[in-house]
């Protein structure tokens, strides 16, 4: 993709004016970044016209290169569709705020409960998990679990068949034991039907929650959009929690998903673990959604998990386009992680092709054959790779057990990495651009 924005931006150098001509290829680009990322055909034609009416006829800024504000445009109108004024507050009340979730079955409603109950917790205040989801004979239980391991109580009733009375019930538990909010876990089917809706919207009306927010899974595309649709129909919708986007998938549903119900996307889930839910910043779903990688994400993530001296250091090495293959080592060492490295990888454009050489097998062992090959290296040639010839690749290769290709797979993988990330040095949008200025 970045080959394809890069040459098409070219062609708009040296243009005083943005036209329907000269901006053709370039939206093109955009337009295939779109469907690729899962955005729905419509959506991608409503946005796609609604880009080239802003830009048709701008005058390239005199500061600006006209590849830079086309670029800038298409940002723009993104963050826009997914919510300039993107607010991930819970509004919450002074005395009980009841919070209601609801999405079809297996979309994630009740980790997000938990991870949502884990938030509150954090900012000193009680929150309440009611087990509103009747259907399934085993979710009081997951729920139960869930409270327990954010040390959130759980209402349930034993054996109980009306969830409408259970959350009602739970409401007054919650008014009169002090807790700030309750947060309804419902029932979901596989596809949406007419008995969940009617379910749903009775609780709606009998226990008036303060909010209602639709739970999706994001690795579902086009089904996130129809049930999303659904759901917004059937009920006054306060807001989207998109799950999941830890995957492969790049976010465009959500792109979709708020389309069609013009609701804020609140948080987003990154994982199945209880702390995996971050609040939704349009600016950085916007540069996902385009490929160009969610750096600060990324960044954010490192500083969370990582030895904070160690990131420093590879960030200043980074700015000053420095990064060797020891920086390389040091980042296995971090990264050797479960699960980690994938996350890590999912965010970065390009580093998809090293979470491929890591993928399948024995993830440690990979890991260890990777660091292996360069501990093999001298320093000179970890500082160095160009140094390496034909026979130092024997060496490396004799000395760490691997063949030579296996070498030269590694040092590909690690100057294509190199190179990006020399572009994404400058951070953010603004690294991006100068990468595809280049
Ligand atoms: P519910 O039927 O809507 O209550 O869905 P669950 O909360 O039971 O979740 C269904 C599955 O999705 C479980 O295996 C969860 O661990 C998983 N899940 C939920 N949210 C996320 C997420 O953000 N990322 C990942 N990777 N898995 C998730
Ligand atoms: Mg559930």
């Amino acid at each position: 993709l970045q080959d394809g924005l890069r040459s098409a931006f070219k062609t708009l150098r040296g243009q005083g004016r943005l036209t329907e001509a000269n901006m053709r290829e370039g939206l093109k680009m955009v337009e295939n970044a779109l469907l690729e990322a899962d955005v729905s055909y419509t959506v991608v034609k409503d946005f796609m016209k609604d880009v080239s009416d802003k830009a048709i006829g701008q005058d390239v800024l005199k500061s600006l290169k006209p590849e830079q504000q086309l670029v800038g445009i298409v940002q723009e109108s993104l963050v826009d569709i997914l919510g300039g004024d993107s607010d991930p507050s819970l509004h919450l009340k002074p005395d009980v705020t009841v919070l209601m979730m609801c999405g079809l079955q297996g979309a994630g409603k009740t980790t997000t409960c938990g991870k949502l109950a884990r938030l509150i917790g954090q900012e000193g205040k009680k929150a309440l998990l009611v087990a509103a989801d009747l259907q399934r004979p085993a979710a009081v239980h997951q729920l139960h679990v869930v409270g327990e391991s954010v040390d959130t109580l759980v209402y349930s009733e034993e054996g109980a068949s009306d969830p409408i009375a259970v959350c009602q019930n739970a409401v007054k538990h919650a008014r009169d034991n002090g807790i700030d909010v309750v947060i309804l876990d419902t029932a979901g089917r596989l596809a949406i039907d007419e008995e969940l809706m009617n379910q749903l919207k009775t609780i709606d009306l009998k226990v008036q929650p303060d909010q209602v927010y639709l739970v999706v899974d994001g690795m579902t595309g086009q089904d996130a959009v129809n049930s999303a649709k659904a759901f917004n129909d059937a009920l006054e919708l306060d807001g989207v929690m998109m799950t999941k986007l830890d995957g492969d998938a790049r976010g465009g549903a959500l792109l979709s998903v708020k389309h069609v119900t013009g609701v804020p996307i609140k948080f987003i889930g990154v994982s199945e673990h209880m702390d995996g839910l971050e609040p939704f910043h349009p600016d950085r779903m916007a540069s996902r959604i385009l490929g160009m990688g969610d750096i600060l994400s990324m960044f954010e993530l490192a500083q969370r998990e990582f030895d904070q001296e160690q990131v420093q250091k590879t960030q200043e090495r980074l700015q000053k386009g420095q990064f060797t293959l020891d920086d390389f080592r040091k980042q296995l060492n971090q990264i050797a992680r479960p699960g980690l490295m994938q996350k890590m990888l999912g965010l970065m454009p390009g580093m998809g092709e090293l979470g491929k050489l890591l993928q399948g097998g024995d993830h440690e062992k990979e890991m260890r054959r990777l660091g292996g090959m360069i501990d093999s290296m001298t320093p000179d040639e970890r500082s160095n790779p160009k140094l390496i010839d034909n026979s130092r690749r024997q060496r490396i290769a004799k000395g760490s057990g691997v063949s030579p290709q296996e070498v030269n797979e590694l040092l590909k993988q690690f100057d294509s990495m190199a190179t990006m990330m020399k572009g994404m040095a400058g951070g953010g949008m603004g690294g991006a651009m100068d990468m595809m200025r280049k």
